[in-house]
């Protein structure tokens, strides 16, 4: 596919450009709406995933913000767990809040408490799993089923998983999101949004995203699509080294605990199993001496990058509670599992026995 950089089309005649804008006639009205090479990328995320259409946008936060705005209008609430991205945290906070929609935080390890949690004005059940960076796993069938009883739109943020680990909307879900800046690029160049779900449902999405304007690119389209070629393979080695690193860090005199989705010791192992393929590319690991000893560790790595990116070719080291999520409280941040001395590990795409050596020498 070649890349369109165009911002707007030209019509053979009055009539196909009344036709167009009429949806008499399919075809590129301007960039804003669509573009051969959004179109091209949503068509293959849709056929990954496995829903019907799909939306593409400027970046992971377009597409939830554009989802909440869509479908939620004053007065709604949303059911959620404090187990959220930071910035959909601070939107469900500070900004959705002055437009008088509420929310409420449930326990992602306690799914039975979800459904008493539920309101008359409840719209949208907002949920990521694997949690950023906690790591939890919640059971999206169970989550569906009672979002489907009381009629309530049931969105999961897909972005740690990616369609190739699992599909929510096949198990139940309305909408599955996607920060593409993930491991959809994978190689730390672009930002992305990807929304899926029914026809119905991003007819809705298109109607709020035409006119609020937050499209993605052409060119991060284009490179996104390419991307998206290289998916499983990366994913797959991604997963293997991850599970080789958890499996280290596990036992080790200077860990207190490791959090990842395929190791047994994971509360919510069986679940993990259940709805994903793999266990992703990302490791939780709590070290000893809290925040001195995540420091010590993170200055100790050679090859990984200090970054709060994840999700890229190389490994990167983040310490949240001094940078992604610095803004929540001490109480609020082991709510979501994150000590003094949890680092996230995203393991990249190097070879395991360079990985292993200097998660090895930054130990000592
Ligand atoms: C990064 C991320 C987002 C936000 O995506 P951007 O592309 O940075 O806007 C949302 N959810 C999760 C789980 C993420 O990791």
């Amino acid at each position: 596919m070649p890349l369109y950089l165009t911002s707007s089309y030209k019509f053979e005649d009055a009539e196909e450009m009344r036709a167009l804008f009429a949806n008499e006639k399919e075809g590129n009205v301007y960039s804003r709406y669509a573009n051969p090479n959004t179109t091209e990328l949503i068509d293959k995320m849709a056929a990954l995933e496995g829903s019907e259409a799909g939306w593409v946008t400027a970046t992971g936060m377009a597409a939830i913000f554009t989802t909440f705005g869509a479908f939620l209008k004053s007065g709604d609430h949303v059911l959620s767990s404090r187990s959220v991205f930071g910035s959909t945290h601070q939107l469900l906070t500070n900004v959705f809040s002055k437009w008088g929609i509420t929310y409420t935080y449930a326990d992602l390890d306690k799914p039975e408490e979800w459904e008493a949690l539920i309101q008359p004005n409840t719209k949208l059940i907002f949920i990521e799993t694997p949690s950023n960076p906690g790591i939890d796993i919640i059971d999206l069938e169970f989550i569906a089923k009672i979002a489907k009883k009381h009629e309530i739109l049931f969105v999961v943020d897909n972005c740690f998983a990616t369609p190739y680990l699992q599909q929510p909307i096949k198990l139940g879900a309305d909408i599955s999101i996607h920060s593409a800046t993930k491991y959809i690029d994978g190689q730390g160049r672009t930002l992305g949004g990807v929304i899926l779900g029914s026809k119905k449902s991003i007819l809705e999405i298109e109607g709020f995203a035409r006119h609020s304007g937050p499209a993605m690119s052409p060119f991060n389209a284009w490179i996104l699509s390419k991307s998206l070629e290289t998916l499983a393979v990366r994913m797959d080695r991604h997963c293997e080294n991850a599970l080789k690193v958890a499996e280290f860090l596990e036992g080790h005199e200077k860990v207190k605990l490791v959090k990842y989705p395929f190791l047994k010791s994971h509360p919510q192992y069986e679940i993990a199993k259940k709805q994903m393929k793999q266990g992703g590319g990302i490791v939780t690991v709590v070290l000893i001496d809290g925040v001195e000893g995540a420091s010590k560790f993170m200055d100790g790595l050679k090859m990984f990058s200090i970054s709060a990116n994840l999700a890229d070719t190389r490994s990167i080291a983040t310490h949240p509670a001094t940078s992604t999520h610095s803004k929540l409280t001490e109480e609020q941040r082991l709510e979501v599992g994150i000590e003094q001395g949890t680092v996230r590990l995203s393991i990249g795409l190097e070879h395991i026995d360079d990985i292993l050596a200097d998660i090895q020498l930054a130990l000592s």
